[in-house]
């Protein structure tokens, strides 16, 4: 095992130690800035009530820091790293912990890495992701056959503000309405880029999501029409109804049947329990 800090995680300079002895410079399009700050590992499994059993799915572990802590804690980790060095690193420094599954994988095409979620649906989603893929991976998830009963995650502050936002605000988008029916936001919290090895140039924020009890999916062809719709979200929808021919009936019908829509709405403003009803009217068609 790694020489861990204090309390079980990564201190700055074994971070910093680590990675002068594997020869890795952080690479920046991977998001590697690394978590030194046990208070802010500490405060993550806090958040994500990990007990011991837990299955975790960990995004993008790194040097490992949270992975101790998680398998500490006793869960069962199933890791995904992007990146072969540090898998290889990962792999050497946890090789006598049966409860870690890692795989050397990209997360947005392997979203919960090794974990069978059909056979094991009960599961927590646990990470500092790499910024660039936040939504892609999240969209993922999404996704997927079953989908975690809480995620707790390290987010840039705008992605997280996007994930949160409620009809009406700027930030108010697809991944929003599809994220804020499954899950309700349990902390939201402010994290200093002091907390990384290297400083992140953006804010930081580490959200507490946790699934609600009738957790609603979108169907994909609704996702990728309501994603059409919001391309063009400084449009009314009634004229977006006629730029989308493919799309038009549909949409009209949405429309006529729903009368609090006016066809001189923004998408911006159609709050969730209308795109629920774009939904229906979706699936009528696929039958
Ligand atoms: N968990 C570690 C920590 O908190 O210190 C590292 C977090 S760092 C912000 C993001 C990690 O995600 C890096 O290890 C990076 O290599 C990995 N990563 C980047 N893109 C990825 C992808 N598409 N799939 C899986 N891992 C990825």
């Amino acid at each position: 095992m790694q020489a861990m800090g204090e309390n079980g995680q990564l201190t700055p300079s074994q971070t910093s130690r680590i990675l002068r002895e594997l020869n890795h410079l952080p690479n920046k399009k991977l998001g590697q800035n690394f978590l030194v700050d046990s208070n802010i590992v500490r405060k993550s499994l806090e958040l994500a009530n990990v007990e011991e059993g837990d299955l975790v799915v960990e995004v993008g572990p790194g040097l490992g820091t949270l992975t101790g802590a998680l398998l500490e804690r006793g869960a069962k980790v199933f890791a995904v790293e992007i990146d072969p060095n540090l898998y290889e690193y990962l792999s050497k420094e946890f090789s006598e912990n049966e409860n870690l599954n890692l795989l050397n994988a990209d997360a947005v095409k392997n979203p919960t890495g090794n974990l069978d979620v059909k056979k094991f649906p009960e599961f927590k989603v646990v990470a500092n992701l790499p910024y660039s893929i936040s939504t892609p991976w999240l969209d993922a998830v999404l996704s997927g056959e079953n989908i975690p009963k809480s995620m707790t995650l390290m987010l840039q502050k705008e992605a997280a503000s996007r994930f949160v936002a409620k009809e009406g605000s700027k930030d108010y988008s697809p991944i929003s309405i599809f994220l804020g029916e499954a899950y309700c936001e349990r902390a939201f919290h402010k994290v200093s880029a002091s907390c990384f090895h290297p400083r992140p140039a953006v804010d930081s924020v580490l959200v507490s999501l946790e699934k609600k009890p009738n957790a609603f999916a979108f169907l994909p062809k609704t996702k990728a029409l309501i994603r059409s719709v919001f391309s063009k979200r400084r449009k009314q929808l009634g004229s977006i109804a006629k730029s989308l021919p493919a799309e038009r009936e549909i949409l009209e019908e949405w429309l006529g049947k729903n009368p609090s829509l006016s066809p001189s709405a923004r998408p911006e403003t159609v709050p969730p329990d209308l795109w629920r009803a774009l939904n229906s009217t979706v699936e009528r068609h696929l039958q």
